[in-house]
């Protein structure tokens, strides 16, 4: 499925890590641990938490403390939101670093030819060496450093983008944070991964708490990491994760939220808003798979879920299952065109929970809403941007903002997500 939507602005790979020891001034150093060649214009060198801040570019506010970077972000928010209702206190982390559950590195080699795995520098495809980063959960830092350690003695080669040569391209690391399952995905160009047995093994010797590895194989030249293809190599090749207290299926390619602990307050936001009596039916419009309806469904007498994505779909119908929830229907639809379906035939709805992706909803679904006329609507935001534009729309709706509430989903960036009550007039 495509990456969503809620994750703030990143590179396509992973983020750095503070300085080692306080008082060092932070150097950026190859996989060999040696400083790299100094270059000739080589601006004078940052005072940054980050060795790699400036090449990264992904944590705009990691040198800001935590509470000024709520500060800040309030005060965003409450700009673009002000002119339709009051803007609640910012929910912040009581501990906001390595808190990504979902970690990704670019794997090259150096002109020497050793394994190097990082981030792409901004807008580039020159791979900057990370070893650590501070948002990212450190188990999969350490199992990334791991895999790279591991090459040379397996004869692994990485891939070359110039040339097409080499084998491993990217690793994603996926971590269910209330299950401690672990999900090891290396991303391949070609199928035939030498030794996959012995390096199977070296691996979970060194980590023995990862559950799965998958093997994908990507051999496009294209700027998603996964490829089409995909089968375990160990283990059943997903993980189960626990989010308020509902199991969720998280395979390689499932959007799931990657801040698992504001992903509870997130949600838990989005259901108390709704004040629900237990008597009502609810839509969940872009419903992923199927987290908020699962989630709601004890809280409501039914719940109907609508999304676009096939896979995603497939996964909700399961996670319903194991989760032996029996009062919700999923659709494989368009949101809009199931709506105004829906107002056709006459179905009544109490309550709409949207969650669009960062481009925000379309002013077709917003007057869909409109006909089908349910008396609250809970959205949730990751652009307040594109948020603050569809309130409008839905103020000429008859649907008023009663309650914002922001919630930090994304420490050290200036990711927003927002949770806002609305009611029919
Ligand atoms: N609510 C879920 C997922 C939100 S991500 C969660 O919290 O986990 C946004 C979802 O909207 C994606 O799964 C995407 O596939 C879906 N989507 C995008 N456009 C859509 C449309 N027009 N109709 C229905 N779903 C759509």
């Amino acid at each position: 499925m495509a990456e969503k939507k809620t994750e703030a602005k990143k590179n396509t790979g992973r983020k750095p890590s503070p300085a080692k020891s306080a008082g060092k001034k932070p150097v950026a150093k190859t996989s060999a641990g040696r400083k790299p060649a100094p270059k000739k214009a080589e601006p004078a060198k940052t005072s940054s938490r980050c060795p790699v801040f400036k090449k990264c570019g992904a944590c705009q506010m990691i040198d800001t403390p935590y509470a000024s970077q709520l500060r800040k972000k309030h005060a965003r928010v409450k700009e673009l939101l002000e002119p339709y209702c009051k803007v609640e206190a910012f929910v912040g982390m009581e501990s906001p670093e390595h808190y990504r559950c979902k970690v990704h590195a670019v794997f090259t080699h150096d002109r020497k030819g050793n394994p190097v795995s990082g981030i792409y520098r901004e807008g580039t495809h020159e791979v900057v060496p990370v070893d650590s980063c501070l948002l990212e959960d450190q188990k999969a830092d350490a199992i990334i450093a791991t895999i790279r350690g591991l090459l040379k003695s397996f004869k692994i080669k990485t891939f070359d983008e110039d040339n097409g040569y080499g084998l491993l391209r990217h690793v994603l690391i996926r971590i269910g944070k209330n299950t401690g399952e672990i999900m090891v995905v290396l991303v391949t160009v070609s199928p035939i991964f030498p030794s996959k047995n012995n390096f199977v093994k070296a691996l979970r010797k060194e980590h023995p708490e990862i559950t799965t590895i998958v093997l994908n194989v990507n051999d496009k030249q294209t700027s998603m990491i996964l490829g089409d293809k995909e089968k375990p190599m160990y283990g059943p090749g997903f993980i189960y994760d626990i989010c308020c207290g509902m199991k969720f299926k998280i395979s390689p390619k499932s959007f799931y939220q990657v801040n698992p602990v504001q992903t509870e307050v997130l949600y838990r936001t989005a259901i108390d808003m709704a004040e629900l009596k237990g008597d009502e039916v609810a839509l969940d419009c872009y419903s992923g798979v199927g987290t908020i309806g699962i989630i709601a469904s004890p809280h409501v007498k039914e719940v109907i879920s609508v999304e676009l994505n096939k896979d995603a779909v497939k996964d909700a119908i399961l996670n319903a299952r194991i989760n032996e929830v029996n009062n919700i229907t999923f659709y494989q639809n368009d949101a809009t065109v199931f709506m105004q379906q829906m107002a056709e035939s006459g179905d009544k709805v109490d309550l709409v929970f949207m969650d669009p992706p960062r481009s925000g909803s379309t002013p077709e679904f917003i007057s869909a809403v409109k006909t089908l006329s349910p008396s609250k609507v809970v959205y949730i935001s990751c652009s307040p941007d594109s948020l603050a534009n569809d309130l409008k729309l839905f103020k000429k709706a008859g649907y008023e903002a009663k309650r914002a509430v922001p919630v930090d989903m994304f420490p050290f960036t200036r990711g927003i997500e927002t949770v806002v009550l609305l009611k029919r007039q």
